[in-house]
């Protein structure tokens, strides 16, 4: 059995959700199966194991990164931090304002989260306008952290979000 065909096979299809005329690709379908789950997991380990073997610490983007950043940082035996959205982190943080669909937000990370050179491989389950990702790795730049790539589960291929992203990009699911 293909992982990556059982996996995509899980993903949850959502028309009109959150709002009208989006089609939301729903990563909770895959992770409420046992099985995808596991696949899932050694598929990502799989990807960074080959790609980013000198990685030093893997980011998640709140919320749906966090599924996967401490997963492989542990499977891979190195640290992980979260960015969060502004006023969620204690101590010292940096920000990034970020452009949404109608609007802005903001993003924030620990300033002791990522010592100056470390490696960094950024998570989300998901790339569609790209915006969230080239914030993320501004962020990490900005505390000296080295990007050395961002891996989502999903892409939407349509949206060009990659062409924004100044950072090897890795989807394991093209839409
Ligand atoms: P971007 O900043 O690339 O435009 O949007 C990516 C962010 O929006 C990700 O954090 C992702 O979780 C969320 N997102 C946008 N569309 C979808 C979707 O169809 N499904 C899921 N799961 N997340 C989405």
């Amino acid at each position: 059995e293909d992982k990556l065909d059982y996996v995509k096979s899980k993903i949850g299809e959502y028309p009109n959700f959150p709002k009208e005329g989006i089609l939301f690709r729903d990563i909770f379908g895959a992770l409420t199966d046992p099985k995808a789950c596991v696949y899932l997991r050694d598929l990502l380990v799989q990807y960074i194991r080959q790609s980013q073997p000198e990685v030093e610490v893997i980011v998640g983007l709140d919320s749906r990164g966090f599924l996967f950043n401490l997963l492989l940082a542990t499977e891979l035996g190195v640290g992980c931090a979260p960015i969060r959205k502004k006023g969620k982190l204690a101590g010292e943080v940096v920000s990034v304002e970020y452009q949404l669909e109608y609007g802005s937000d903001t993003f924030e990370l620990q300033r002791t989260a990522i010592q100056p050179g470390q490696k960094v491989v950024i998570v989300d389950d998901l790339l569609a306008t790209g915006g969230s990702l080239l914030a993320a790795s501004e962020l990490v730049r900005k505390v000296g952290g080295v990007v050395l790539e961002s891996l989502v589960v999903m892409e939407l291929v349509g949206l060009d979000g990659r062409k924004k992203l100044d950072c090897k990009v890795h989807s394991l699911i093209k839409y």
